[in-house]
């Protein structure tokens, strides 16, 4: 079991690295995030032990149950929030977290950059933008970036490191990535978190310097 889950992690890596060959990237440039929701402590194990150091998760909660413990056996790991922030959950999710990709509005980046203070703590962030303009979906509108980059580092003196979207699952995500990777070059901003297990590949050719990859790695969620 646990061979198979090192041999598709090797996969993924294989992957990224051609599919960064293809268009002249060099494939060091791409953050492999294994992203581990619904797993526990037993099924992440192997994964760590196969070298991997970056991991994902989508619930500040769910996270706080196992990563604490593993940290302590791989204190070298980095561990990524790619969900959705609630307001009750920043403290939380600072004391965790070292990365926070899912920055999409003015209340949670205030709160973010109370709280880093608190704790003295400062942790790069992405900011998520909605491409697709979808109701349901969480993201910043692509019209509202500019102004809640410049809320993020100008006045609340926030790192961004760059972007991140969610492609709609019924659109080419092609589209996407490609107009996220737009968005970011006219803002300066140098990273792109984007492509899960079904288009990483086409993510990593569009620019994506940091893909997110859960089923591809752990297997399906059921
Ligand atoms: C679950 C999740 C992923 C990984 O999805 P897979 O299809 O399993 O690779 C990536 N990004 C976010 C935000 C997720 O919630």
């Amino acid at each position: 079991m646990s061979e198979d889950v090192a041999c598709r992690l090797a996969g993924v890596g294989a992957q990224i690295a051609e599919a960064a060959r293809g268009v002249g990237r060099d494939a060091h440039d791409v953050r492999l995030i294994a992203v581990s929701k619904t797993f526990g402590a037993d099924e992440i194990r192997p994964v760590l032990d196969a070298g991997q150091r970056h991991f994902g998760e989508n619930r500040v909660q769910e996270a706080q149950g196992k990563w604490p413990a593993l940290r302590e056996d791989f204190p070298d790991l980095t561990l990524h929030l790619i969900g959705p922030l609630q307001s009750n959950k920043v403290k939380e999710a600072v004391a965790l977290f070292d990365v926070i990709h899912s920055v999409d509005r003015p209340k949670i980046a205030r709160l973010l950059a109370a709280e880093m203070d608190r704790q003295n703590k400062r942790i790069p962030l992405f900011i998520q933008v909605n491409t697709g303009e979808e109701d349901q979906k969480a993201g910043v509108a692509p019209a509202e970036v500019g102004a809640l980059l410049s809320l993020c580092r100008d006045e609340l003196l926030l790192e961004i490191a760059g972007l991140m979207c969610i492609p709609p699952v019924d659109e080419e995500p092609a589209i996407h990535f490609a107009f996220l990777a737009k968005l970011a070059g006219e803002l300066g901003l140098e990273s792109l978190s984007m492509g899960m297990s079904g288009d990483f590949t086409t993510a990593v050719e569009l620019g994506a310097t940091h893909v997110r990859v859960g089923s591809a790695i752990f297997g399906g969620r059921g």
